[in-house]
């Protein structure tokens, strides 16, 4: 059954509803379709391709098969459609209270992911990740959070399968967003902040800097060397791996259905890219059409001007975190000893970018921009006062190039059709919001000099 809501005048924006029984029924994996493979990771010591072996301290083997995997559909067991049905399949919305505010020829739709329970699409993943590490009897995960999404949405995972998770949260994070922390405190998880004196990565960034605000970077550090070193403790990654990305892609083909209904097909899709997996997972399955029936979708991943590691970073082997614990993957990165300057988008401060994002980005099948932080709370406002939602600050990011493409559009007298991924509600960000009210956000630009030195340390490996 399909439902689409009947508006009154052409004014209305119009929902595009899907039953439970459209939740898809297997994920899109885009390696099936690429015209090269991807650069294999490689161990840290070394320096060989790894194999599922190498990964098995950390993962459980389902998810370890599936990041390695070439097939192009991946079952989800029925467990995970149950608890998808709780949000899924998240509606699609026509914008033409936006369109009209814009006055643009352009048709905007946008995929809103925000009504999962966590209040984001992260959960799309953290479900997944839970149910595999339950089937290998896993009882604890270990894992990191920026903003706190990832961590309530781990936690919230845990509830359902039985899992007890501790979180590391950066610093500046978990002192700036205490409700984040009880949330999933109130999931069951517990939660500190990172650099913690709990492990050796922590006590060795605190020796070094005692005031460390924490990164990303670091609080994979520190979760990662839980899990390798407690048997009954496995690490869980909230992005950047290809089985996070993969779990996504539920976004992308519940949104290719409902165009269906629509009578319509995206001309641009648009993403937020911090790790990339909100962006892959709107974007891959209409990627697929692309490569397999010669589509012609422009696709766009949108990332922080202070954190343009798509843009910006360099095409290389690195570490996916500061203390150099993890495998070495080929990707755009800014270098694993950066630290990105302070950004209310936290979801979007990382390092990195995925693999897959990345390979894609260099084979020239997607396009990248970067945006500061002040014109996407500008655009996130008027998207509020338009159609009702308060975006994520890291969704922002989507809103304003959407924006940005729909007054193109207007200039040149185009009416192109173009798809967001609305990734997560801004209800746990308001602080963010009424510090741009009062003009107190920086439209800071990275450090040039720190950034040079981040790329000249990054490690030095043959080309594989
Ligand atoms: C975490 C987060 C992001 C960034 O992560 P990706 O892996 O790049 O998707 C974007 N939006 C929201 C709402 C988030 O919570």
């Amino acid at each position: 059954m399909f439902f689409k809501s009947k508006p009154q005048s052409n004014d209305d924006s119009v929902k595009y509803l899907l039953d439970e029984e459209h939740i898809p029924k297997s994920w899109y994996n885009i390696a099936a379709d690429l015209p090269e493979p991807l650069a294999p990771p490689l161990h840290p010591g070394t320096g060989q391709p790894i194999g599922p072996d190498d990964l098995a301290p950390l993962f459980p083997m389902g998810l370890i098969l599936q990041e390695v995997s070439a097939e192009r559909e991946i079952e989800i067991p029925d467990p995970v459609r149950d608890v998808y049905r709780l949000w899924r399949p998240s509606p699609l919305f026509r914008a033409r209270r936006l369109e009209k505010a814009l006055d643009t020829p352009a048709k905007i739709y946008y995929k809103y992911e925000g009504v999962s329970p966590a209040g984001s699409h992260k959960p799309n993943t953290a479900i997944a990740q839970a149910f595999f590490n339950q089937q290998e009897g896993v009882k604890k995960i270990a894992t990191e959070t920026g903003a706190g999404q990832w961590g309530s949405s781990m936690a919230l995972a845990g509830t359902f399968f039985d899992i007890d998770v501790s979180v590391f949260m950066v610093k500046v994070s978990f002192n700036q967003k205490p409700y984040r922390r009880a949330l999933m405190e109130t999931y069951g998880a517990s939660c500190v902040a990172s650099p913690s004196n709990l492990t050796e990565s922590g006590r060795k960034i605190l020796a070094e800097d005692p005031n460390s605000p924490g990164s990303l970077g670091i609080a994979i550090s520190e979760a990662v060397e839980v899990a390798a070193t407690n048997d009954d403790t496995k690490y869980a990654l909230g992005s950047v791996l290809s089985h996070v990305l993969l779990h996504q892609t539920v976004i992308g083909q519940e949104a290719i259905a409902q165009f269906d209904m629509a009578d319509d097909y995206p001309d641009i899709v648009i993403g937020c890219a911090g790790g990339g997996s909100n962006f892959a997972g709107v974007a891959f399955p209409f990627l697929g059409q692309n490569l397999r029936e010669g589509k012609n979708t422009r696709i766009i991943a949108v990332e922080p001007s202070a954190c343009p590691s798509l843009t910006r970073g360099t095409y290389a082997y690195d570490f996916g975190d500061t203390v150099h614990l993890t495998p070495l993957v080929r990707m755009h990165t800014l270098g694993n000893s950066f630290i990105p300057p302070p950004l209310h988008a936290g979801g979007l401060r990382y390092h990195g970018m995925a693999p897959l994002v990345s390979h894609v980005k260099e084979l020239g099948l997607i396009e990248a921009a970067a945006v500061h932080q002040n014109p996407c709370f500008e655009a996130g406002v008027q998207f509020a006062r338009a159609e009702g939602i308060v975006p994520a600050p890291e969704s922002t990011h989507a809103v304003r190039t959407a924006i940005d493409e729909a007054l193109r559009c207007k200039e040149e007298g185009k009416s192109e059709t173009i798809l967001f991924n609305l990734s997560g509600h801004g209800h746990f960000d308001m602080a963010a919001y009424t510090d741009y009210f009062a003009g107190d956000l920086a439209d800071e630009n990275y450090d040039q000099e720190a950034l040079d030195k981040a790329l000249s340390e990054l490690p030095d490996v043959a080309a594989a």
